[in-house]
């Protein structure tokens, strides 16, 4: 079943049933707690949060999202993308448990002749939170699942909450086992890679307090009017249906890694470190027209920097599949002709869009070429001394005077057989904040937020889920 057929049949069933279809909104909110949208019930928080009287009882959306602190993810899991269209339900004071799981049920495992997904029910497994025995009990009668496919987590992984105080309630999500040769049994609470997350209701019960109580929170009361948010991953549900083993392997992503392979002369699916950068540029090719046609333009602070770096990441693992003329007009075109037909702007604007990559590409490969004559100088100096690590001080040179990210410089020493003083780095780094912060409380202006944005970014790859902080399940969704 192609995505779009699987979007369809999504807003089909909901609409059937009552729920008012809400186009996508921008990925660009104006809302200070999130860099993007990064979940389906982002435009409808308002309701969520009783500042604004829901206009319907019930909705349905497709929405964009994007999640930057899974960009560590993309090409590893089969199931992370940066971009990825969330799927959802929504009910403001209208159903409640019960109808969110039978929606979930009978859609998911419905025949595709009437409607549904068809996915096997006898692969359905669930997670409820501990003592969510109501939502236990309704999966048990529903759908008839057996004990042992109803898991019960704790409020890591099952409970949700927005603000203090706030909304919260427990969340149940939705599994599909792919199958003993992906990973131990056991269900979803053993292995996430073989159990595959579809689909997350969340319940909004109650309002969560601040101090201790329960669980470290106190809950002060229910709500007034229970509400439904739920989520589920269109491009997961497309990999199943699909058969592909992963989310870059599905109708809409897997064009640019066929356009990789004929700009590369490689073939995806020969080895994994190959594999890993072929994902990598059809995920982060996607996520970049996506956040481009919504308005944002590559630069050195916030979503302009996420951007820049995705774009960066696609240029660079081009040229680690061996090519060096500009790709991004290529994996545009490809992301263009695969997702305006569900949106027609990408079409449209096409001709701002490509301009915009071209720029950055442009400006990137300068970068690149000064840059790594200063990198090939201080490796080879260090080799040459008999070293194995190449200094903070440089790696700091190289980001500060050519704009290197930290993980470049990283990735190329460890293409070098060096490894680089992070430490000096990141001392380097700090040393510079501080300064730049006392200069801008000398002039009373800052950039206030923004250079948080920019501190998380400058910890670096491994700790780019600093923004998870950020886009935090605390949050949102
Ligand atoms: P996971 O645990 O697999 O990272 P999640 O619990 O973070 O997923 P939710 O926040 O519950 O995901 O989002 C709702 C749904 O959106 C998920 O059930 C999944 O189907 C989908 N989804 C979440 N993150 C991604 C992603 N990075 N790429 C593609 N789909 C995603
Ligand atoms: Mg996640
Ligand atoms: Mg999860
Ligand atoms: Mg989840």
């Amino acid at each position: 079943m192609q995505t779009h057929e699987i979007r369809k049949r999504f807003l089909d069933h909901f609409e059937r049933a009552g729920h008012t279809v809400v186009p996508s909104a921008s990925l660009i909110l104006d809302d200070p707690t999130l860099l993007f949208v990064n979940a389906g019930m982002v435009p409808f928080k308002p309701y969520f949060l009783g500042e604004a009287t829901a206009p319907y009882p019930r909705a349905t959306s497709i929405q964009k999202c994007v999640r930057t602190g899974d960009i560590d993810e993309v090409g590893k899991t089969s199931r992370h993308n940066t971009f990825f269209q969330m799927a959802g339900n929504f009910s403001f004071g209208d159903y409640f448990k019960e109808g969110a799981i039978e929606h979930a049920w009978n859609l998911v495992t419905g025949s595709e002749a009437d409607g549904g997904y068809g996915l096997d029910p006898n692969r359905i497994w669930v997670t409820v939170y501990h003592d969510d025995d109501e939502a236990a009990g309704l999966w048990k009668r529903i759908a008839g699942l057996p004990e042992e496919r109803v898991q019960r987590r704790g409020m890591q992984d099952n409970f949700w909450s927005m603000g203090v105080p706030g909304p919260c309630g427990p969340s149940s999500e939705i599994y599909y086992d792919r199958g003993p040769a992906h990973g131990p049994d056991g269900g979803p609470v053993v292995d996430e890679d073989r159990f595959v997350e579809i689909w997350n209701l969340v319940f909004m019960q109650d309002i969560r307090g601040e101090g201790p109580g329960k669980e470290g929170y106190p809950i002060l009361g229910t709500l007034p009017a229970k509400n439904i948010d739920t989520g589920l991953g269109v491009e997961r549900l497309a990999a199943l249906l699909q058969g592909v083993d992963n989310v870059y392997e599905t109708d809409l992503v897997r064009p640019v890694i066929e356009r990789a392979e004929a700009l590369t002369g490689r073939r995806y699916g020969t080895n994994p470190v190959d594999d890993v950068r072929f994902r990598v540029i059809a995920d982060h090719a996607r996520s970049g027209v996506m956040l481009i046609a919504d308005g944002v333009t590559p630069g050195n602070e916030a979503r302009g920097y996420v951007l820049r770096r995705l774009l960066r990441r696609i240029v660079r693992s081009a040229r680690l599949l061996g090519v060096t003329d500009p790709v991004l007009g290529d994996f545009s075109a490809v992301v263009r002709d695969a997702m305006a037909p569900a949106y027609p702007e990408l079409a449209t604007d096409y001709a701002r869009i490509e301009a915009v990559m071209r720029a950055e590409e442009n400006t990137f490969l300068t970068t690149l070429a000064s840059g790594s004559k200063i990198f090939d100088l201080a490796a080879g100096e260090t080799k040459a001394a008999g070293g194995t690590t190449f200094s903070g001080d440089k790696a700091f040179q190289l980001h500060d005077t050519y704009g290197f990210p930290i993980d470049l410089t990283m990735e190329m020493a460890a293409e070098a057989g060096l490894t680089v003083d992070e430490d000096g780095f990141r001392k380097l780094m700090a040393e510079q904040r501080a300064r730049a912060k006392a200069d801008a409380a000398a002039r009373k202006t800052g950039h206030g937020d923004r250079s948080v944005y920019r501190e998380l970014l400058d910890r670096g790859a491994t700790e780019f889920t600093g923004y998870e902080e950020l886009e935090s399940e605390a949050t949102v969704l």
